[in-house]
């Protein structure tokens, strides 16, 4: 929904297939993270959404919690609590408001692709002739198999179940119950939510391995009982679920004209909440590309960037998962390595260095040697005249922010590039080109210089 929303800015007609009619009860994600809140304020999205959710101090590896460092790179310096299902249908709002065409209940069942476009053949036998599909289509992809694109990486060896349910037990017994618990069973808890609903989390060891088939409340019970001595009275499921740490990547993310986006790229365990962030910035990343493509002025190599910008993000994302599911450990080996992160993270540059992988603010592409904020995402900034840096970038296409009074000049991309001539006392650099994901794309002073450099990204000029 994300990528259909960037599609639709620059125009381009777009058809979203989903399988299921109705959206799953199930609450994955709980929030999102710095990264994608700066993402969604970069659209104009945020408002929306903070209107829905709850701020929380950010912070966090393995469960591990530090006081957030003072100044972190960031104008939204906070986690965004907010539910999966409410992410997914306000980002379905903006994508159709934008004129997305969404059809529920149609599920992909083939697809072949030629030199001019992609069939993609549906379980209802329709066929639909299209230039190009991303597959966003979840860990399971459709689309990916389709390919014969390779997924490599670890199947699944931990499981855990996981519910929202009322309880009889009180709150104190919980509280107690769980703390003692927690000492050795990292992988276990029950969230209070709202109206008596509780978020119940409990390893699966045990449980049939099927992860098709949901489990049973008696299950949930008897794996509470195994690890708590007590099933805290669990009852009136709202929804039971399982998931495991299967931590695999995508070898490549572009077969020609089919791409790959979200878990369908990258599937990994769910601690410290980063799957549905992943996406949105693969989809961020992605969007304003192919647009270019479809649009006739992508540069060559542009489409290709997006693998090899995204793959090494997601890269990183798996292994600090990787990290944090031995830190979640019950054996005394890594319960010893957690303390002494525990004690690391005392020091502020550890705290924050993990803080910036997690919220994914300390992604930097490779892009070329110069300038510190080459390939970085520029934080917003308040200018002196029009507002702040984020409210210019809602159209989704590039900015060159020029603080040297308007000495440079986008002519020639003034159809893919604003210019905006203002001041921020935030930001000591001359002048800045950002691409549409908000990544510098140059910063400097020489209008030659930016001439060389606009072509790369925003290809030839016109006029
Ligand atoms: C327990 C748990 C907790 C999590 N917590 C967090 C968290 O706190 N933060 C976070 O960022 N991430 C979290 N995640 C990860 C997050 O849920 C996923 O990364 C995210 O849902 C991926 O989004 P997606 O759109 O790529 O795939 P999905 O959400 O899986 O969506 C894919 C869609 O494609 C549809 N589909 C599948 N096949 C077809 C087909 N053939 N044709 C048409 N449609 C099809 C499916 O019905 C589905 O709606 C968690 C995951 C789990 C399991």
């Amino acid at each position: 929904m994300m990528l259909a929303g960037e599609l639709r800015l620059h125009g381009v007609d777009v058809i979203v297939l989903e399988k299921e009619a109705e959206p799953p009860p199930n609450v994955r994600a709980l929030g999102l993270h710095v990264r994608s809140i700066e993402v969604l304020d970069q659209r104009g999205l945020l408002e929306r959404f903070l209107a829905e959710g709850k701020t929380h101090p950010v912070g966090g590896f393995a469960g591990l919690t530090k006081p957030s460092p003072d100044r972190l790179d960031t104008a939204h310096g906070y986690v965004l609590g907010i539910p999966q299902p409410v992410t997914d249908r306000l980002l379905a709002e903006h994508a159709a408001e934008l004129g997305t065409d969404i059809r529920r209940g149609r599920a992909l069942v083939e697809l072949s692709q030629d030199g001019d476009g992609v069939t993609a053949e549906l379980a209802d036998g329709t066929r639909l002739r299209s230039r190009y599909l991303v597959g966003c289509d979840g860990g399971r992809s459709t689309v990916r198999k389709l390919l014969g694109v390779d997924f490599p990486g670890e199947p699944s060896r931990v499981e855990t179940l996981l519910g929202e349910m009322e309880l009889t037990a009180s709150q104190e017994e919980l509280a107690a119950v769980m703390a003692e618990v927690r000492k050795t069973h990292l992988r276990f808890g029950a969230m209070p939510l709202e109206n008596g609903v509780h978020r119940v989390i409990v390893p699966a060891e045990g449980v049939a391995e099927d992860r098709t088939v949901p489990p049973t409340l008696d299950e949930f019970k008897q794996q509470l009982r195994k690890f708590a001595g007590t099933d805290f009275g669990v009852h009136s499921p709202r929804w039971l679920s399982r998931f495991g740490d299967a931590t695999r990547l995508a070898e490549r993310y572009r077969v020609d004209r089919v791409l790959l986006a979200g878990d369908a790229a990258h599937i990994h365990p769910p601690t410290g909440g980063q799957g549905l962030n992943l996406g949105i910035q693969d989809a961020f990343n992605l969007g304003w590309k192919l647009a270019a493509a479809l649009r006739g002025w992508a540069p060559e190599g542009l489409l290709d960037s997006y693998h090899s910008e995204r793959h090494p993000v997601a890269a990183a994302v798996l292994d600090n998962t990787r990290a944090q599911m031995q830190l979640l450990s019950p054996e005394p080996g890594p319960q010893a390595v957690r303390r002494l992160l525990a004690e690391l993270m005392d020091f502020e540059e550890v705290n924050r260095y993990l803080i910036e992988k997690i919220t994914a603010i300390a992604v930097r592409y490779d892009f070329e040697e110069g300038h510190e904020l080459l390939g970085r995402r520029l934080r917003d900034v308040r200018l002196r005249q029009r507002g702040r840096l984020y409210e210019q970038m809602r159209g989704g296409r590039g900015l060159l922010l020029d603080q040297t009074g308007g000495r440079l000049s986008v002519a020639g991309w003034a159809d893919r590039v604003d210019h905006v001539v203002d001041v921020s006392e935030e930001l000591d650099v001359p002048a800045v080109l950002l691409r549409p994901d908000g990544h510098v794309a140059w910063a400097g002073e020489d209008q030659r210089d930016l001439l060389d450099r606009l072509p790369r990204w925003f290809g030839a000029a016109t006029g």
